[in-house]
């Protein structure tokens, strides 16, 4: 009696599958940010989020943290990611093979669109004392885990500096989200990062403890900001964050957009049309973003632009 039921419960469930139209399967998309207090987690949460508000018939993305920017260049170029966010900087390197891909470009790299800008920093609190770069001789500091896009430029600060990241202070390689709380917790006296503002990441620090920003504004900074078509000098407005009442003046790279060239320019040119089509919205999801521009948004892009993403400016005759 009872086996009968779910008999005929079970024949009426599989003819019902049967009959329906079958769903055409969505196709998955990762799309890699970086640590979970950075803003690249709030770029690949935020498009994925309007991706499958808009597009969710077709793709499934999904938004994942990860290492940074090197992490997601050669994750691309692995395929084990569709889509990622990484400094311009970095972009520049890896296609035309220097620095952390030295003798090694890669050639697959494609960018799609330039989102915010991000400032080279230098965190403490007040209570360490550190006042200028060079007083980080003798302290406990974080250059950034490797993969991150700000391990390279605390290399370049260091460098510039005359600072030895392997006798002149104790380096860490800390992920930003472990290091922004070894700060709190007196764990490590100051950070590097490269992030735009504002970030959760130093938020939540300058919530805690009294922090002060420390500039990057040397002449070989400088200088080397001069040289590279990818930097630009400029300042973190006061007020950014709590107890930090006046400019800082730094250098800053371009957050990028990126993808491969073995991703398909349908995946691509849906995702670029869809972004751009709702601007507005993603400009709205995180205050990093508020000053997006369009026109800005198709600048500082170092690898080739990826023919998905030529196809909709063109049709949108921005190019
Ligand atoms: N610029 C950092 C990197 O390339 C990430 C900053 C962020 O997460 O917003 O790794």
């Amino acid at each position: 009696m009872f086996g009968k039921k779910i008999f005929i419960t079970l024949a009426v469930i599989m003819g019902l599958a049967l009959s329906a139209p079958q769903a055409k399967a969505k196709q998955d998309i990762l799309f890699g940010g970086a640590s979970i207090t950075g803003v690249y987690y709030q770029v690949a949460l935020q498009i994925s989020n309007i991706m499958n508000k808009y597009q969710g018939d077709k793709y499934n993305f999904i938004g994942r943290p990860t290492g940074g920017s090197v992490f997601n260049i050669n994750a691309l170029e692995r395929g084990a990611f569709d889509f990622g966010v990484a400094q311009s900087d970095r972009n520049w390197q890896a296609f035309n093979g220097s620095a952390d891909w030295d003798g090694r470009p890669i050639t697959s790299l494609r960018s799609l669109f330039s989102m915010h800008p991000e400032t080279v920093m230098l965190v403490t609190r007040k209570d360490t004392g550190i006042e200028k770069v060079e007083d980080i001789r003798g302290k406990r500091v974080n250059i950034g885990n490797p993969g991150s896009g700000q391990r390279g430029n605390a290399m370049d600060v260091l460098r510039i500096y005359g600072l030895d990241h392997t006798k002149d202070f104790r380096a860490e390689g800390l992920q930003q989200h472990e290091a922004s709380r070894a700060l709190v917790d007196r764990n490590i006296d100051a950070f590097f990062y490269t992030v735009g503002n504002p970030s959760a990441a130093i938020e939540e620090p300058a919530t805690s403890v009294d922090i002060r920003m420390i500039p990057i504004n040397a002449p070989g900074i400088k200088k080397m900001v001069e040289e590279r078509p990818y930097y630009i000098m400029t300042s973190i407005p006061a007020g950014t964050y709590r107890g930090v009442d006046q400019d800082i003046e730094t250098y800053a790279v371009t957050a990028t957009v990126v993808s491969s060239e073995s991703v398909s320019d349908e995946v691509v040119y849906d995702m670029v049309k869809t972004v751009f089509e709702n601007l507005d919205e993603l400009k709205a999801s995180h205050a990093a973003f508020r000053n997006l521009v369009v026109e800005e948004m198709l600048q500082g892009l170092s690898a080739p632009l990826h023919p998905g993403a030529e196809k909709y400016f063109k049709e949108q005759g921005w190019m």
